[in-house]
């Protein structure tokens, strides 16, 4: 087991073990407290997985509250929910639209796959 060793004031060593569910992360934009799926944040291409921005789903979603999306903000937003731990949500509407990829998607499914995805999302009882 992986765990954390963090050194006190009184000189006192504090260890901590590092589990599925006890590893959070602040949003970056509103400061909310978000459980971290470490498994998914490491097999996601991040340059750096420990100094990633975690983004909660209630902000990931106000970004995309505007009109015109552009395959980089759905690439950023199937990257950001698949770090929350939504990879299996994210799939299952792959295969609802008939793609393999992200990329496969047309400019006209954005906005459905957008909503879609966060709805998903936001019935897991996350938001
Ligand atoms: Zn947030």
């Amino acid at each position: 087991m992986l765990y954390i060793k963090t050194k006190l004031k009184d000189g006192r060593t504090v260890k901590s073990g590092i589990k599925e569910n006890n590893t959070f992360a602040r949003c970056s934009e509103c400061g909310t407290e978000v459980p971290v799926q470490l498994g998914e944040l490491f097999a996601a291409e991040n340059a750096d997985p420990l100094y990633t921005d975690i983004v909660c789903p209630e902000c990931t979603k106000k970004r995309f509250a505007k009109q015109n999306i552009t395959m980089e903000d759905m690439v950023l937003l199937a990257t950001a929910l698949c770090r929350l731990g939504f990879c299996r949500q994210l799939l299952s509407l792959y295969t609802d639209f008939g793609i393999e990829a992200i990329q496969e998607l047309e400019p006209e499914e954005y906005r459905n796959f957008a909503d879609a995805l966060l709805c998903a999302v936001t019935e897991d009882g996350v938001i």
